[in-house]
Order: structure tokens, then C-alpha cells, then sequence
């Protein structure tokens, strides 16, 4: 697929081709490109919702602009500031930052909704004003009842303004019982709103369609269509990537944004990543969050690499820093079709990011697992290891097989890889313990004739009980002398061997 690579002088190389033409990701009015992540703090982030701040900050870097975090947290009632904690942490541990955001501020915040009500409140009366909002004061059950009858009858449920504008008596008579009124906004008719979608090219839909949506709430917290857009808006947002289940609300924050002559910014509707079923993620539904990979050992370049190419195209197959990932992301690779989250892809990650880390992260990765390896030799140990290991616990299992005192005992179906070799083979491979493969190899070739797989695989196996592992050549050279050999000769015969079940008082 073609790419808007060479874009102009000063503009990001970020492109949407959706429509059939370029459509360059910069901001409307010539600012740079401004990005935000907006979760709302009720529960853990799933992976859509990384995936979903990812793709904005890299579109913020790639363009050379801003991203920030707001936290969506008007419904008092389900949102808890320990979420919004966590997703911080979670982003960051993953190698974002941010420029503005709750834990640090800037020039348009606050960046938590529940400390902007004045700002709501001043927009709500821009509204009122221009007579794009109406007090409705029909209860949840008032509605719900109306719902009925209409399909009793036989037609669409909708909410019917006429229907719900009660006379100045009734509304009188509901405010001195002390019922506080939603807001909605009055939806013009015959309107045709047509925009781009950034991923899904140019939409349209008429206004006819949209009931009258609510924008405050009885409490006066700002309903998510309004507080989201206005503050989009207020904060300079120019670009927006979110789920595809936000596209039914863009035409609504359209209409909210022209009534107040604020500028929309650009809106990109990603498809939804699911689980390997094919499910919707949620964050309810216990899906895998970050602080879980995190805990089963996965690096965070790994996930950050995985996630850079979940539903989105990038080149080449090595894993790039988050400077590399921006410099790759096209607005014009995203896809629109579901994005399957798949551990198999996300291991292969994790083997690059595994390859490719510095000592010191492995080191910090495998905590304690590392100390029965001598100082002096780590850094050969680590460079040996690294391709077989995946997860903290498999660095220390070699730690432990190569200079740790415990037995080792061969693995499911292994044994009888050293009873065929037999104790002749073993007390052979014992007398060269000392000379590392070639001298082993050379000794047990010439008292038993065996050569390839069943000279190096009882080899293997005795050392390590496994039947596969790092190389067999440098991991003699770096295993104590001692231990080899004696390793070597629990299965020559030669040696006193108890095994684990009768071990002597
Ligand atoms: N708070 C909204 C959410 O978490 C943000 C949607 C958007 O990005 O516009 O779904």
C-alpha cells in the first residue's frame, strides 16, 4: 500500500487514505498535532484500551506534537481515582509519557472532568442561550413507560420531544418536590452531518435519525457526549483515534461542537480488539490487563511492539523502541477489521524483546533467579541463555541447572534417552569432564561408537535433564568442572546414587 511518506515540508508523515485522497493527520488551523487519552477510572484498562492510548501517542510523536491524559471521571458513582492511578502506571511502565495530564497539569487543564464543572456549566449556558438545550424533566420511568407504549403501538421507540415537554404547571410542580432536570440538546432536523472518519473515509448521517441526547445530567455532571467534546475542543485535541463503538456519537459531538462555534478535531474510529474467541473485550469482563502480562514475565517492548501492530501495518520484524514506533505509524495502515489478541504473536515479541534487552533489564527481570551465577560470568551466562528463555522463571531454571546444587532430574520421557545411552557412554564422558564438548564427545565416541543425536542428546540430557536448551558447547564451557563431571557420573554406575525418594537419615 502506497504511504503519504514524502508528505510535505513540516507536516507528519501520517496519512489516511481511506477516501481515496491524502488526507495529511495535522490539525485544522495549522497547529501541530495534539492527542489525548481519555479513560474513564472505573476499572482496569484491557488491552483495547492500551492499544487505544498507544496509537494516539504515537500519532502525537510521529507528528512531532502533543499527547496528553485526561481522565473521564464525571460518574461519581463508578469512577475511583485508584483506576486512573493505575492506568498511569500502566502507560508509563509501557514507555509512554505524557505532556499534560492530571498527575502533572499544563496549560488547558485540569485534566480530571470532575474538576471542570464551572467550565460545563458556562458551555451549558452558551447552549441555553443560542436554544440548543432544553430542561427535560420526564423521569427514567416516565421514558421507559413511553418506550412501551410506542412499541405497543406498533412504532419505533424514540424519544419524542413534544411528548416530552411538559407545561410550565407540571414543571413547577416537579421542581418544588426538588427534581432537578436533565439537559438535552435540541437536535436540529433535516440536517445532514456528513465528516471524514480518519480510518472509515467520509460518513453521513441525518440528523432525523438522532434523538434529542441528553448533555447534563440530573446531578449536573456533564453526560459523556458533551464533557468528552467540549473538552476535546477547550483542549486544543486535533486528532482523536477511539474505539469503533464511539462511531455513533461523533455526529452527536459534531452537532454539540458547532452550536458552541468550537472547532472539532479529526476523528478516527479503530476497530475493537478481541479475545482469541472473537469476543469483545471489556473491562469488566476480567480480561488480561497490563499488570497481568507484566506479572507473567512479558517485557514491555514486547507488548509495546505487539500492540503497535495489532490491526495496524508496520514494516519490517525487529523490535523498535517507542522512537522507532512513532517513526512507523500511519494513520493510513490502520484496519478496520476486528483485532484478535494472540499470545502466540505476542511471545514472538517477547523472544525479540528478550534478544534484544541490555544485561542490566534481564538482570532486573530475573530478581533473585540470577544468584547462583558468579558474578564474573553473567554476562556469558545471559548471552547463552537468551534465546531459550521467555519468562523470568526459565532465566533462573538455567541459573540453577548450570551452578545450582540441586539434582537434576530428567524430564518426562528423558530417562530412557540415558538408559539407552548406558553407564559405559557416561563413565566415558566423565573422564573428559574436565575438556569441554570436544574432548567429551571424542572420549564417548570412541568407547561406544556413538555419534550425533545419540552422542549429544544423553549428553544434554544428563546435564540438564532436558532435551533441548542453549547450546551444548558453551554452556559446558561456563558449568563448574565438578559439576559436570558429576552429573556425568550419577548415570555411569560409578557413582553412590541414592535418588530422591531414599536418601540417606
Ligand atoms: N472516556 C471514553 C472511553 O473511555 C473516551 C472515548 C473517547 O476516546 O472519545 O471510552
Amino acid at each position: 500500500m502506497a504511504r503519504a511518506r514524502e508528505g510535505r515540508a513540516g507536516l507528519p508523515k501520517i496519512a489516511s487514505m481511506r477516501s481515496g485522497r491524502w488526507v495529511p493527520l495535522r490539525a485544522m488551523s495549522g497547529q501541530s498535532v495534539r492527542t489525548r487519552f481519555a479513560p474513564s477510572p472505573t476499572g482496569r484498562l484491557h488491552m483495547g484500551n492500551v492499544r487505544t492510548a498507544l496509537f494516539n501517542f504515537l500519532a502525537a510523536r510521529a507528528g512531532g506534537g502533543d499527547f496528553l491524559i485526561r481522565s473521564e471521571d464525571t460518574d461519581s458513582s463508578r469512577s475511583e481515582e485508584r483506576w486512573l492511578i493505575e492506568a498511569m502506571s500502566e502507560l508509563a511502565w509501557l514507555g509512554m509519557d505524557w505532556d499534560e495530564g492530571p498527575d502533572r497539569g499544563g496549560a488547558r487543564g485540569p485534566y480530571r472532568q470532575s474538576e471542570r464543572a464551572e467550565i460545563y456549566a458556562r458551555a451549558l449556558d452558551r447552549l441555553k442561550s443560542a436554544g440548543a438545550a432544553y430542561p427535560c424533566f420526564r423521569t427514567e420511568e416516565e421514558l421507559a413507560d413511553h418506550r412501551r407504549a410506542q412499541i405497543a403501538a406498533g412504532r419505533p421507540p424514540r424519544y419524542d420531544r413534544e411528548w416530552a415537554r411538559l407545561d410550565g404547571d407540571e414543571v413547577r410542580r416537579r421542581e418544588a418536590a426538588g427534581h432537578a432536570p436533565v439537559w438535552r440538546f435540541s437536535v436540529p432536523s433535516g440536517r445532514t452531518l456528513a465528516w471524514q472518519d480518519l480510518l472509515r473515509g467520509p460518513q453521513q448521517v441525518s440528523s432525523d435519525e438522532i434523538a434529542d441526547f441528553i448533555l447534563v445530567r440530573s446531578d449536573g455532571s456533564p453526560g459523556f457526549m458533551f464533557g468528552n467534546a467540549l473538552d476535546d475542543a477547550l483542549m486544543g485535541i486535533s486528532h482523536v483515534l477511539r474505539g469503533e463503538d464511539h462511531t455513533s456519537n461523533t455526529p452527536r459531538q459534531l452537532m454539540i461542537l458547532e452550536a458552541l462555534g468550537l472547532e472539532a478535531p479529526r476523528y478516527g474510529h479503530l476497530s475493537l480488539v478481541v479475545s482469541p474467541e472473537g469476543q469483545p473485550l471489556s473491562k469488566r469482563a476480567g480480561s488480561e490487563g497490563l499488570a497481568d502480562l507484566r506479572g507473567e514475565g512479558y517485557l514491555a517492548s514486547a507488548v509495546a511492539n505487539y500492540l503497535a501492530r495489532l490491526g495496524h501495518g508496520l514494516d519490517g520484524d525487529d523490535p523498535l523502541d517507542m522512537r522507532g514506533l512513532a517513526a512507523g505509524f500511519d494513520v493510513g495502515r490502520l484496519s478496520t477489521s476486528p483485532a484478535r489478541f494472540d499470545h502466540e504473536q505476542l511471545d514472538h515479541w517477547q523472544h525479540k524483546a528478550v534478544m534484544a534487552a541490555q544485561d542490566s533489564e534481564l538482570a532486573e527481570w530475573a530478581g533473585d533467579g540470577l544468584a547462583p551465577v558468579p558474578a564474573s560470568d553473567r554476562a556469558d551466562f545471559l548471552e547463552l541463555v537468551r534465546p531459550n528463555v521467555q519468562r523470568p522463571e526459565e532465566l533462573a531454571f538455567w541459573a540453577r541447572c548450570l551452578y545450582g546444587s540441586d539434582r537434576i532430574e530428567p524430564s518426562a520421557g528423558n530417562r530412557e534417552v540415558l538408559e539407552v545411552a548406558g553407564p559405559a557412554f557416561f563413565s566415558a564422558a566423565a573422564a573428559q569432564a574436565g575438556g569441554g564438548l570436544d574432548a567429551i564427545a571424542t572420549g564417548v565416541r570412541e568407547a561406544t561408537g556413538a555419534k550425533g543425536r545419540a552422542l549429544f542428546l544423553p549428553l544434554r540430557v544428563a546435564l540438564t535433564g532436558q532435551g533441548d536448551g542453549p547450546e551444548l558447547r558453551p554452556m559446558l564451557a561456563l558449568m563448574p568442572e565438578a559439576k559436570v563431571r558429576e552429573r556425568f557420573e550419577r548415570w555411569s554406575g560409578a557413582a553412590d546414587d541414592p535418588g530422591p525418594a531414599n536418601h540417606r537419615e
